[in-house]
């Protein structure tokens, strides 16, 4: 590696030098202003200065590509052309995906960015190993379970989602750096040099961007930062086809890239984040109550991310990784898997499968709501969540018959563990089940999966939470803020114990399933997804459809989804695409209630994945409809 990351940094030095930076009397003043259509749109063409500047003239989106090498799949052409052109000058996989989540933190900015966190799976080719970085945003240490309380009851969802309160502590730019240091072959300074420029030159507003900016309107209008960076004159969002720029997030990026994590966390910028906490930024005169928070300089400062070992599981012929705690995303999927373990899948009709699927999804949902929790604070049962014979007594319950009308209690995993009920002085599993705190549709998050050629595999999943955070902008500072703490359990009574109840310097339980999957030792899939709770399902649909149903991998992506969280009524969640299919008339006849999710926003699960074939080809896609299409590359075409 060591000659192509010089050469790598030589290229990259080029591109960032004011020589060969484009003209920027070329391109229009400010966020916007051109119309659409208007050749500003295309990047120019001397950026990066070298021949094979993959920027230079941006190629048709496509959510499919196999070929050799390395691979990456993101929701956005630019965010996997980042990770290509890293690959192709010699990085690594991790470089390739952080490259990547720098591209998005300015071009899917609602999703994703430096204001939130996420979970990093990475597999490393030369250790035969799986390891797990989490850099989950944290609750502030002034923050307590009543602060999320007025007069005795709990503060809405919504109100808490738009405020300083919901902020947690930011993980990304130390989940970035430790990624780096650990596993990466180049710098913060190397891989952020493309965001830079996309952020400084600027990117064509695509449908996607309109409406998730429409859709954050009224916020974005109340926050004067966030009105200043995302709308136009009057206060109206930008059209398709404006060039937005964001100096502001490339101005961030260079303090980061030039000293390092610390500029973030310490510093001018770690001040801002605190000011736009505990004073929002609120127009004179709006009506919107924005809540102010509790952060302190002093919790940016201390902030860690934590390495911890990926949690792992097996599924027929396949061994699993994916994420533990604070994300219940591995252990709900394993629970769930271990269930469908129990059927043999070639016996039975993609109505029986999709059936038992839903089950096992309910169940896996019910425990997930009593017992997981952040692992600093909360011993959970996950041994015998994740044993075997837990799933073989706990599969009498799915009804082959008949679909259940009500929500599954949690079952007794301490019982198939050795240590058997919480250590004394943590806190002990809640007694009823949950689907969490809410329970939406694919409108925030995203999932970055790459590979190279020496083997390494990154499944991303990075996120501010709700789509568009907190709605607040950093003044100065170009990014949105997010609303993680959202993902706390808040329940009526501020008193009662509960797993994921908010605690200082606790992790919100989260739902992000990162996963990569081997046969016979050899990674085989790496995939995961955005959508709140429903990432759980998603993750689950593709495996089950991938697996068992042998769905190619692209299929089982595209496939309309179906979502079964164990709600109160029993009822499942399901894409509108899917209502018209002989599945869900399948379903019905079985007693299942299916509910249009196209009445929450429509879609769930722009998944992204690999797939690494037998001929040593790989396979990378991403979403071919939903959030109108991401982009799967491949580093060398076939
Ligand atoms: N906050 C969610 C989680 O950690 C991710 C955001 C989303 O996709 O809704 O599970």
């Amino acid at each position: 590696m060591k000659t192509p990351r010089l050469l790598l940094a030589l290229f990259l030095l080029c591109a960032s030098c004011s020589a060969c930076r484009p003209d920027e009397r070329l391109a229009p003043v400010g966020h916007g202003g051109s119309a659409p259509g208007d050749a500003g749109a295309e990047p120019d063409a001397t950026e990066g200065g070298a021949e094979g500047d993959l920027f230079a003239r941006l190629p048709e989106i496509a959510p499919t590509a196999t070929g050799r090498r390395g691979a990456a799949a993101t929701v956005d052409l630019r965010g996997t052309l980042a990770a290509i052109e890293i690959l192709k000058r010699g990085g690594n996989a991790v470089d390739a995906a952080v490259a990547a989540a720098g591209v998005l933190g300015v071009t899917d900015p609602f999703s994703c960015g430096i204001g939130g966190g996420g979970f990093m799976l990475v597999y490393l080719a030369g250790e035969d190993e799986v390891i797990a970085l989490d850099h989950r945003e944290t609750a502030p240490s002034r923050l307590e379970a009543r602060s999320f309380y007025e007069d005795g009851a709990p503060i809405a969802f919504n109100e808490l989602v738009t405020s300083g309160l919901s902020v947690g502590v930011p993980g990304t730019v130390r989940g970035w750096s430790e990624a780096l240091r650990r596993h990466g072959t180049l710098g913060l300074g190397d891989v952020l040099k493309r965001a830079i420029q996309v952020a400084e030159a600027g990117f064509d507003v695509d449908q996607t961007f309109l409406d998730q900016t429409r859709r954050n309107l009224a916020r974005f209008q109340a926050i004067t930062s966030s009105k200043a960076l995302f709308l136009g004159p009057g206060g109206e969002p930008w059209p398709v086809g404006t060039i937005f720029k964001n100096p502001d997030l490339a101005g961030t990026y260079r303090l980061i890239a030039e000293g390092g994590e610390k500029a973030f966390y310490e510093g001018r910028v770690a001040e801002a984040i605190v000011a736009a906490v505990k004073s929002p930024p609120v127009e004179p005169g709006s009506a919107l109550d924005v809540r102010a928070g509790v952060i302190e300089l002093s919790d940016l400062q201390g902030y860690e991310a934590r390495v911890r070992p990926a949690l792992s599981t097996t599924y027929r012929d396949y061994t699993l990784y994916g994420l533990g705690l604070p994300s219940s995303g591995g252990i709900a999927v394993a629970e769930a898997l271990n269930l469908l373990e129990g059927y043999d899948a070639a016996t039975l009709t993609p109505v029986e499968v999709l059936h038992r699927y839903l089950g096992a999804s309910r169940l896996a949902f019910a425990d997930r709501g009593a017992f997981l929790g952040d692992p600093e604070f909360v011993d959970a049962p996950v041994k015998g969540l994740l044993s075997k014979d837990y799933a073989d007594a706990r599969r009498a319950l799915i009804d082959l018959a008949e679909a259940p009308s009500a929500a599954a209690p949690p079952g007794d995993p301490y019982a198939f563990q050795s240590d058997p009920s919480p250590a004394p002085g943590r806190a002990p599993a809640a007694s009823g089940g949950d689907a969490g705190p809410r329970d939406a549709s694919d409108n925030e998050t995203t999932h970055i999966t790459v590979s190279d050629a020496a083997g390494n595999i990154v499944s991303y999943t990075c996120t501010i939470e709700y789509e568009g955070g907190n709605g607040i902008v950093v003044p100065g500072y170009g990014f949105l803020l997010n609303n993680e703490l959202t993902d706390f359990n808040i329940p009526p009574d501020p008193s009662s114990p509960h797993p994921n109840a908010v605690e200082p310097g606790k992790r919100p339980r989260s739902s992000m399933s990162p996963t990569i999957v081997f046969k016979d030792g050899k990674p085989v899939l790496a995939l995961g997804s955005p959508g709140g709770s429903t990432i759980i399902t998603t993750v689950l649909q593709i495996l089950v459809g991938h697996i068992d149903l042998g769905l190619p991998i692209d299929s089982a992506l595209a496939a309309p989804r179906v979502s079964q969280r164990n709600s109160g009524d029993g009822a499942t969640d399901a894409e509108t695409a899917f209502l018209s299919t002989p599945e869900a008339e399948g379903l019905a006849s079985l007693g299942h209630v299916l509910s249009d999710a196209g009445t929450m926003g429509g879609e769930i699960g722009a998944a992204t994945a690999l797939r690494f074939n037998g001929d040593g080809t790989v396979t990378a896609v991403a979403e071919p409809v939903r959030r109108h299409g991401g982009s799967a590359m491949v580093e060398q075409e076939r």
